[in-house]
């Protein structure tokens, strides 16, 4: 492994490849969990498909047409290699938020599940699907405490030993709001020996760590291309496949039928029943170009850089007088705090119109989480493989200038 200052150095020379920093000289961007900066190679992707390639998928047997589908075929692929999956068990989506609703909805529909369960720090994307189909399906819905920020093993096998089975367990590999890395390699042995299935909500996890589907216990996993560099509107759920044949579509319509008849209607097999309609083509081939650039990059070296910015964070507003870090000590990629007497949309707002300094404020998608530590609102900072240690200092310095401007 590098040195921090060698990774530093890396990481540094890869920011050229972000054409968002050159058209915005000075721009701190700190908001990667919400959306990350796209390099010249996922833009320069969707700007060829268009200019050379643009035809509808699976559909047209002209050389425009086929040459369509195979590029989107090529992102499937490109996307079970880069998560060590099978390409069957890729699915297209719009987002993570439309792969969980696909999958609470469809779940609740097999009349399998008795039981939805949730740690309440989940993002809203992972949190209301799963209370609103349990609801609208007459299935049990168990959201589960956490203490403070973290999910702890013994709580999970508590509740676990109480629940209705069969039963979902769905949890995030990385909370959004704070960083908190959950467990749910355990948590997935633990679902699995109760009775139960687990739905891993990647959004965040996967663009910052290296991720085996085939080796993980994770029944399904969602995550959201514009999380890691790629465009916005595409998405994946991952399925293993013993679950296909169950599970029904989630939406009906064009490509994902077999046969057509008056009286019914026979769905196609595999990851094509899942995916009804036109995709977003451009959406998934910016996703490949997205994967092959971070596996050129490197996910262990990404991982160790973002560790040592989230580090660096944590130490440096912590010194700060007045500020309060709500990210547990060892969090990953985010670092959530608030001022004792600046409101979060006031400092961020400072932050953001004064110094170019980009910070996510509000709730998070994650009323919850902020309920359970007394909060309606916070600042967070997200960190990805285009920031610097630059970027950390401008962020400390800039709240300690908005500390002497409004006090
Ligand atoms: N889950 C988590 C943990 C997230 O951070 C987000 C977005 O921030 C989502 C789900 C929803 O992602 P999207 O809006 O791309 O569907």
């Amino acid at each position: 492994m590098l040195s921090t200052d060698a990774l530093a150095d890396k990481f540094l020379r890869l920011r050229g490849d972000f054409p968002v920093f050159r058209e915005n000289p000075g721009l701190v961007y700190l908001d990667s969990a919400a959306t990350t900066q796209k390099p010249e190679s996922v833009i320069g992707s969707i700007v060829d498909f268009y200019e050379k390639s643009n035809s509808n998928v699976h559909r047209g047997v002209y050389p425009l047409a086929e040459r369509a589908t195979s590029l989107y075929e090529n992102s499937r692929r490109a996307v079970s290699v880069f998560l060590d999956s099978s390409y069957e068990e890729v699915i297209f989506t719009k987002s993570t938020t439309e792969g969980l609703n696909m999958l609470a909805s469809s779940l609740a529909g097999t009349g399998v599940y008795k039981t939805f369960a949730v740690p309440v720090f989940e993002h809203h994307s992972n949190f209301v699907p799963w209370q609103q189909y349990a609801k609208r399906n007459g299935l049990d819905f168990l959201p589960l405490p956490v203490s403070g920020v973290e999910l702890s093993i013994e709580s999970v096998r508590r509740v676990l030993s109480q629940i209705r089975a069969p039963f979902v367990f769905a949890v995030t590999g990385l909370v959004n709001s704070t960083g908190y890395r959950t467990d749910f390699e355990e948590i997935a042995e633990l679902v699995h020996n109760h009775g139960g299935v687990i739905a891993l909500d990647g959004a965040q996890l996967i663009p910052h760590e290296r991720f085996s589907f085939r080796n993980s216990e994770i029944d399904f996993l969602a995550f959201s291309g514009h999380k890691l560099l790629a465009e916005t509107g595409v998405g994946c759920l991952l399925m293993k496949k013993k679950f296909q044949e169950e599970i029904p579509p989630f939406l009906f319509g064009g490509e994902m039928v077999n046969w057509v008849e008056e009286s019914d209607t026979s769905f196609a097999e595999g990851v094509s029943k899942f995916e009804g309609g036109t995709p977003n083509i451009s959406g998934a081939i910016s996703l490949k170009a997205a994967v092959e650039y971070l596996e050129t990059v490197d996910m262990d070296l990404l991982e160790a850089h973002v560790a040592n910015l989230t580090d660096l964070a944590r130490q440096k507003l912590s010194a700060i007088p007045g500020l309060t870090i709500h990210s547990p000590e060892n969090s990953h990629a985010i670092v959530m705090f608030t001022h004792e007497k600046i409101h979060s949309h006031d400092l961020s707002e400072f932050l953001g119109r004064r110094l170019n300094i980009a910070v996510r404020s509000g709730h998070h998608c994650s009323q919850l989480q902020l309920k359970s530590l007394g909060l309606t609102s916070s600042c967070r900072a997200s960190f990805y493989l285009y920031n610097t240690f630059e970027d950390v200092g401008r962020l400390a310095e800039g709240i300690e200038e908005a500390v002497r401007w409004f006090l």
